[in-house]
């Protein structure tokens, strides 16, 4: 029966990275003793200020619908992070808060991209971007970035054309741990005013970020703000994967746009994870510290096992990813995971799903513990391989 289904749905890739992640997860059930690096998740619990609120809110059965843009205090809340962390004057107006960061992009790309556009898509990339990208007909450029995965604002520049009409930025990247350079941001965003594109920018990882500094494109100056799309979410910063609480910040039409949009298809985000959200950005800040010293600490170790073992890796500048070239290994990624995943019961995720098939992506959200154990592994196992 698949010749009912359109060429939208057809055309869409599984994701790999939920592919890999479930498959090890089975293995694991059946009893195998696996060492899991796929997660894109933290391994931390929501802290538990967040979860009092959830529970106060559903005790006082604030469970109905809210307004599709989200809950007034809570705008308020996204709109004085924006000004505080990011430098960025979003009035509650330019909010819209979405059921997961993937819900925002998703709003993003259906209000701004039609058949005829091209989106400038850095590599490597996250997963969907290239799906959401086709899921609106439109045409993915991709994009180089340098040695250390950062994009320059020269790469970009090469791939403009008239019917450019949106950049993906994401610093720091899923899944190379790249943070973009504050001067090449700045230099992006004179490229994007001068050719009329819009910026994605997905920060979803701004606060895991390591002695780096974090620039938000739209806070350089207005008529950047007024292109950019700030995307965020409190999935990771707060450990929040399954609250599913997304938002952006951008200009009021498109806002309005999305608005919409969201209002035939999702409505609002769920009240009550809305009500979480709230005490997340507005109560204490001190988890995300434990959370981002713990990720530093797995990070350096994660990346220096990996480079001693023969499998060369950029260091990871933020979020929790080390993303190794396995050249070496003369396998394609695909074959390097499932030949890990087989021999050495170590689940890690294919570069290709990335637009990279030199390399693989190994989560750090996850203990020390198995991280050794891991790194043991796959050290024991590319000796039987070479
Ligand atoms: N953007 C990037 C780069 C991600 O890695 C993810 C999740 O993996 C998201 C956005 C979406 O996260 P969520 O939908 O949980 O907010």
């Amino acid at each position: 029966m698949t010749n009912n289904l359109t060429k939208r749905v057809l055309n869409i890739a599984p994701s790999a990275t939920l592919a890999i992640d479930s498959k090890a997860k089975q293995l694991k059930k059946d009893g195998k003793d696996m060492v899991i690096f796929g997660a894109g998740e933290p391994d931390f619990n929501t802290p538990d200020n967040i979860k009092r609120a959830a529970i106060k809110a559903v005790e006082n059965n604030i469970t109905r619908y809210t307004p599709v843009a989200g809950i007034p205090e809570l705008k308020k809340a996204v709109s004085d992070k924006f000004r505080k962390f990011n430098k960025i004057n979003y009035d509650t107006s330019e909010i819209l808060i979405s059921c997961g960061g993937k819900h925002s992009l998703y709003n993003i790309c259906m209000a701004v991209l039609e058949k005829g556009d091209e989106a400038i898509l850095p590599v490597p990339y996250w997963v969907s971007y290239d799906e959401m990208i086709k899921l609106c007909d439109a045409k993915t450029v991709f994009c180089n970035t340098d040695e250390k995965f950062k994009l320059t604002a020269k790469d970009v520049e090469e791939k403009i054309t008239k019917h450019t009409k949106l950049l993906f930025l994401n610093s720091p990247s899923n899944p190379s741990g790249a943070v973009v350079e504050p001067s090449e941001i700045r230099k992006i965003a004179k490229l994007a005013v001068d050719h009329n594109f819009y910026v994605i920018s997905d920060e979803v990882y701004e606060y895991l970020i390591y002695g780096k500094e974090h620039l938000s494109i739209a806070s350089i100056n207005d008529e950047i703000k007024n292109l950019t799309i700030t995307a965020n979410s409190v999935s990771k910063t707060y450990a929040m994967t399954g609250w599913r609480i997304g938002y952006l910040g951008a200009n009021r039409e498109l806002v309005n746009a999305m608005t919409n949009l969201q209002g035939h298809s999702t409505s609002n985000a769920s009240n009550i994870a809305q009500m979480a959200a709230i005490e997340a950005l507005n109560g204490p800040q001190d988890s995300v510290a434990k959370m981002v010293k713990a990720f530093d600490e797995r990070r350096k170790f994660m990346w220096k096992r990996l480079n001693e073992m023969g499998l060369e890796c950029v260091e990871p500048e933020g979020a929790f990813y080390a993303f190794p070239s396995i050249k070496s290994t003369k396998l394609d990624s695909t074959k390097f995971c499932s030949k890990l995943l087989d021999e050495a019961l170590v689940a890690v995720v294919p570069g290709n799903a990335f637009g990279s098939d030199d390399f693989v992506r190994l989560s750090y959200a996850t203990s020390m513990q198995e991280i050794e154990k891991g790194m043991d592994r796959i050290e024991k196992w590319l000796k039987t391989i070479n």
